[in-house]
């Protein structure tokens, strides 16, 4: 068989598909949940340094998609009646990393960090009564903030245009008030995106 460059190229990508990428996404994957009681203890203690702000308690972590229907996993979910945040089993993993060759791995610090803000918002509405509602105000809100949590430690851009907006939004609230606005901005978050319009 002559190799040319466009064949060998071919090789390159089957090769990185079927093999390399499958094998790095295997190890991650098992690295990170193998370890996952280290990696919330130290994103937490990342976080209440880097941030100033302190959790109240630590978060379940599954890994298995949420026990019932109608939630989207994307990469993660917090489900707030549980305290839990759930990362999907390995098989879908690596199925969905090999399918689009790996452009979708998850990066797994980061995500566990952004889930983190979803856990500190809830502690906020657990401690002042209020019930979870998943409503555009909230929704704005509590996902700037986990992407806020993501991004100051992190340093990473999001993938996802909502995702920016979102954070867009809420960050220059929480730089010009201080992390306390968080408190205000979980318990009234229709009030701060009327009066602000944001
Ligand atoms: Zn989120």
């Amino acid at each position: 068989m002559k190799l040319n460059l466009k064949k060998l190229g071919a090789i390159a990508i089957i090769g990185y598909s079927l093999i390399f990428n499958p094998i790095k996404t295997t190890k991650d994957y098992w690295s990170f949940r193998r370890n996952i009681d280290q990696h919330v203890i130290e994103a937490i203690s990342l976080q209440e340094k880097e941030l100033g702000i302190k959790h109240q308690g630590r978060p379940n972590v599954k890994f298995r998609r949420p026990p019932f229907e109608g939630v989207y996993l994307a990469e993660a979910n917090y489900i707030p009646w549980t305290d839990t945040i759930h990362f999907d089993s390995f098989l879908p993993t690596l199925f969905i990393s090999t399918a689009t060759f790996g452009l979708c791995n998850i990066n797994y610090r980061g995500v566990l960090h952004h889930e983190l803000g979803h856990f500190y918002c809830d502690k906020i509405r657990e401690r002042n009564n209020i019930a979870f509602s998943n409503n555009q105000f909230t929704r704005t809100i509590e996902e700037g903030i986990a992407e806020y949590f993501r991004r100051s430690i992190r340093s990473e851009k999001a993938g996802h245009g909502s995702y920016n907006r979102w954070y867009n939004k809420v960050k220059p609230v929480i730089e010009k008030e201080g992390v306390e606005v968080i408190e205000s901005l979980v318990i009234s978050p229709d009030k701060f995106i009327n009066a602000q319009h944001l």
